[in-house]
């Protein structure tokens, strides 16, 4: 068999022209324009391109783009004074701290500050707890990406048996709160998990975040299954260069998957979309409009 591939581009396309057909409208109407703040804490390279793209849609999407860049001193006291500050500012509507943090700050007590109503990234513990509860606004990005892909390339995925690898509050379990939600039949595994090969056996979803590359393998794979690719890791590429594979033994895998999802091209393509499609919804719950539908 050889798998369809999921072509995570072009779902974001779609998305992101009806993103920007709700922005115009919204903008036409209501004077609204959605704002949304970057915080970028010292110069980590891979965080500065994912932060330089995330404005780089806000702004070609006609958001507005804040941007506070800090050095990687900066003390706890002074980034938790600036997520404040973005907190009370009206013309922001989502504020996204870009992580990992440099050491000697902790995560915890920025994403406790950030008003979950901004939260675009849906981390904070109330937004987490209302995602448990059924009843989120604001769902994690690349999680929320994965269930556009779901429903554009399987549809109705009741009753399927879904295994989650990956347990991180990113990824793994919002995702598997989602295929819940979806009535699937969700397995969690993580790295103390038993018998990884025979879990996945049984996935008609399988999904995989892991963040280590090639380590789901084509024996693994029910003949016929969706495969969910979310990881993104840098290889040798043996001329000097790097390139980037996923957690899934991409070729021999795409020989017995039903569809898979390429890296890149696949999840990746949908997180930055799906966090100017949160920054829209909250914009609009923020000021007392409809929230829209995509
Ligand atoms: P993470 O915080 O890096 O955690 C990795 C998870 O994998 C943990 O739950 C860990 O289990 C589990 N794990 C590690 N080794 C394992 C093993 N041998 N067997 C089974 N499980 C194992 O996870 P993350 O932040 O979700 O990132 C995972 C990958 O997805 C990374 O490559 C990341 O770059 C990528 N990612 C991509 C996007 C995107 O936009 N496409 C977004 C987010 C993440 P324990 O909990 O037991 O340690």
């Amino acid at each position: 068999m050889t798998a369809t591939i999921i072509d995570g581009k072009a779902v974001a396309a779609t998305l992101r022209g009806r993103i920007a057909d709700e922005a115009a409208r919204l903008k036409a109407r209501s004077g609204l324009v959605p704002g949304l703040a970057t915080v970028l804490v010292g110069a980590d390279p891979a965080s500065e391109v994912y932060v330089r793209n995330k404005r780089k849609t806000a702004e070609a999407l006609g958001f507005n783009s804040i941007h506070v860049e800090l050095p990687a001193d900066t003390t706890q006291a002074e980034l938790l004074a600036r997520v404040r500050g973005l907190n009370a500012d009206k013309s922001v509507h989502g504020i996204l701290v870009q992580l990992p943090l440099p050491k000697g700050l902790d995560e915890v007590p920025v994403l406790d500050a950030l008003d979950p109503a901004k939260d675009v990234d849906a981390l904070t513990p109330v937004n987490a707890g209302l995602l448990l509860s059924g009843r989120a606004q604001l769902v994690s990005c690349t999680p929320a990406g994965v269930m556009l892909l779901l429903k554009q390339y399987v549809g109705d995925i009741a009753g399927k048996e879904a295994l989650v690898i990956g347990r991180s509050l990113l990824f793994g379990k919002p995702a598997a709160q989602l295929l819940l939600a979806a009535n699937a039949t969700v397995t969690m595994a993580h790295s103390r998990s038993k018998d990884l090969p025979m879990l996945a056996r049984r996935a008609d979803i399988l999904v995989a975040a892991i963040g280590k590359p090639e380590f789901v393998k084509a024996g693994w794979i029910k003949p016929g299954a969706v495969v969910i690719d979310v990881g993104i890791n840098r290889v040798d590429a043996g001329d000097g260069k790097y390139k980037l594979v996923g957690d899934v033994d991409y070729g021999p895998a795409s020989e017995v998957a039903g569809a898979i999802t390429p890296v890149p091209g696949g999840v990746g393509a949908m997180t930055i979309i799906c966090l100017m499609q949160n920054t829209l919804i909250a914009a609009c719950a923020q000021t007392g409009l409809p929230l829209p539908k995509f």
